[in-house]
């Protein structure tokens, strides 16, 4: 059985923190499917459609990744694409005990999956898509924390010239 892992998230947009953790999961694992959740619990900016756009030209060049999106329990669709591992970011502690709490729930419902969490890269640990998103609208430069694609189009969201 190949070496999968399951990176699910909502990516509202995909930054370089989540590019960062899709490089780092590829020195261990020969593949990584990108899981756009399509009803995550939070209001959202962009449509799944834009926001797998996004992901697609980021991820442009990089091989042994696969994007898809899912719905319904996270559990279900890793044991649909016949993977066991779902795999989560760490930045900092105050990501602890949702991503704590998240993983006791999966591993409950699903014992034979487990959750593998990576530790970003020092330059994104306070990188987020809300505090992107939080700088974006007010007219922060947020260039070099996304890719161009998505930069340009987090300015036709906030209509910034
Ligand atoms: P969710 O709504 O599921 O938290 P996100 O898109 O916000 O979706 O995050 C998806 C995953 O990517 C989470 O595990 C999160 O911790 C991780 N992540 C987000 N930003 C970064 C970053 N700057 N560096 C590393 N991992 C990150």
């Amino acid at each position: 059985m190949a070496n999968i892992a399951i990176y699910p998230g909502s990516f509202d947009p995909i930054t370089n923190g989540h590019l960062d953790l899709v490089e780092r999961g590829l020195k261990i694992f020969d593949h990584i499917i990108i899981a756009v959740a399509k009803n995550p619990a939070k209001k959202l900016l962009f449509d799944v459609e834009e926001r797998l756009e996004m992901i697609r030209v980021s991820l442009a060049h990089t091989t042994r990744v696969t994007i898809d999106s899912f719905s319904g329990l996270l559990v279900d669709y890793v044991r649909s694409r016949n993977a066991r591992v779902i795999l989560r970011g760490l930045r900092a502690v105050t990501d602890f005990e949702y991503e704590f709490q998240m993983a006791m729930m999966n591993r409950r419902l699903e014992p034979a999956i487990e959750t593998v969490f990576l530790m970003t890269g020092l330059r994104w640990v306070f990188l987020s898509s809300s505090i992107l998103k939080e700088a974006a609208v007010h007219g922060g430069n947020i260039q070099g924390m996304v890719h161009e694609f998505v930069y340009q189009k987090l300015r036709e969201k906030f209509n910034l010239t």
